[in-house]
């Protein structure tokens, strides 16, 4: 029997971590190592490993992850697993699902316990991405399901996929959707299937992004009587500044303190702005509440609308629109389709 070609590529992170002398854990495992460490995944995949980098995830850049979407387009396999931190993983799991169109499974994993402590989550992630890398359901639903993250034996959409826990063991979760499909035994068992048509549709206006140049978005998170220092000084340095975008963490269905409402309706008007829900995700409303705070007032006054995207995930998008050259009527378009 030929077994599915598996491609692991290893990007760092901490199941790619190794104590120094001090006992410090450093990047140093690459992509050999993480499959020598797992002998089982042998009996159910060919599998090819390349180390892409040793980074932690919290210093990946937007172009190394469009490098690797290009890479992943390239592919001649039956599945992908791409291993990296966890810090930023719901943000290059969602950029890889925005430019790689592929019909093969294409898996992201983790670990939030490094191979020195007792019970590492490491091998274990691996072993379950490449059984879900190989499972004939997501084979069948490779296209439908987009990218995936798989971890502790959960597979979850990129698009709603987030680290909930900074350290806890089960750190990941989708909060508005739950889990695609569990692993149980040797078997994926599929729960649903997720909404992609968001997706596809910004997919296809963001073709030319992998050629843009990056695009620096700021993330600006509203607090309790937030005085609005910031987003002044981002009104009257803007030049100076660099961001070409600004994503607003607002508060409930698309609300920021009355104090600072003038100043993000300016702020929109330089720049394009998008309102994203620091609740986390789960679309925003758009015409319930009145006065110059609420939703109706700052999509009157022009700023862009996240749907149902979490702040970070609005960031990767508004940078990746950003370097496609889509102007703010398209930018608009494309964050409205989310919700
Ligand atoms: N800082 C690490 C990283 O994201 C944490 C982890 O992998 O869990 O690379």
């Amino acid at each position: 029997m030929t077994l599915p070609r598996v491609q692991i590529l290893a990007l760092g992170g901490t199941i790619a971590t190794a104590p120094d002398a001090s006992g410090a854990m450093q990047m140093g495992l690459g992509a050999d190592d993480l499959v020598a460490a797992v002998p089982l995944l042998a009996t159910l995949a060919d599998i090819r490993a390349e180390t892409v980098s040793r980074v932690g995830s919290h210093s990946l850049s937007f172009d190394q992850i469009h490098a690797l979407a290009a890479k992943i387009m390239d592919l001649d396999v039956d599945g992908v697993v791409v291993t990296q931190g966890t810090d930023t993983l719901e943000e290059t799991s969602f950029l890889l699902d925005l430019l790689v169109e592929r019909d093969i499974p294409v898996i992201v994993t983790a670990a939030m316990r490094n191979p020195a402590l007792t019970s590492p989550d490491g091998p274990g992630n691996l072993l379950a991405a490449v059984r879900v890398a190989c499972d004939p359901w997501m084979k069948a639903h490779a296209k439908a399901l987009g990218v995936v993250a798989v971890m502790l034996d959960e597979v979850y959409a990129a698009a709603d996929v987030q680290k909930v826990h900074p350290t806890r063991f089960n750190a990941f979760a989708s909060p508005q959707t739950g889990p695609l499909a569990a692993l149980v035994e040797d078997r994926l068992v599929p729960l649903s299937l997720p909404v992609r048509a968001p997706v596809e549709a910004a997919r296809k206006r963001l073709g030319k992004a992998s050629e843009g140049r990056e695009q620096p978005v700021a993330l600006l998170w509203l607090g309790l009587d937030e005085p609005g220092y910031i987003l002044e000084a981002m009104i009257d340095h803007r030049d100076q500044l660099g961001y070409r975008g600004v994503v607003l963490g607002a508060m409930g269905g698309g609300h920021v303190p009355e104090r600072v409402a003038s100043l993000v309706g300016q702020l929109g008007e330089i720049i394009p702005t998008v309102v994203a829900p620091r609740a986390g995700g789960g679309p925003l409303l758009r015409q319930t509440y009145g006065g110059p705070s609420s939703e109706i007032a700052l999509r009157k006054a022009g700023l862009l609308w996240g749907g149902r995207l979490n702040p970070l995930k609005a960031r990767v998008l508004l940078e990746t629109c950003l370097r496609a050259g889509l102007d703010r009527a398209a930018i608009a378009e494309v964050f409205e389709t989310f919700g």
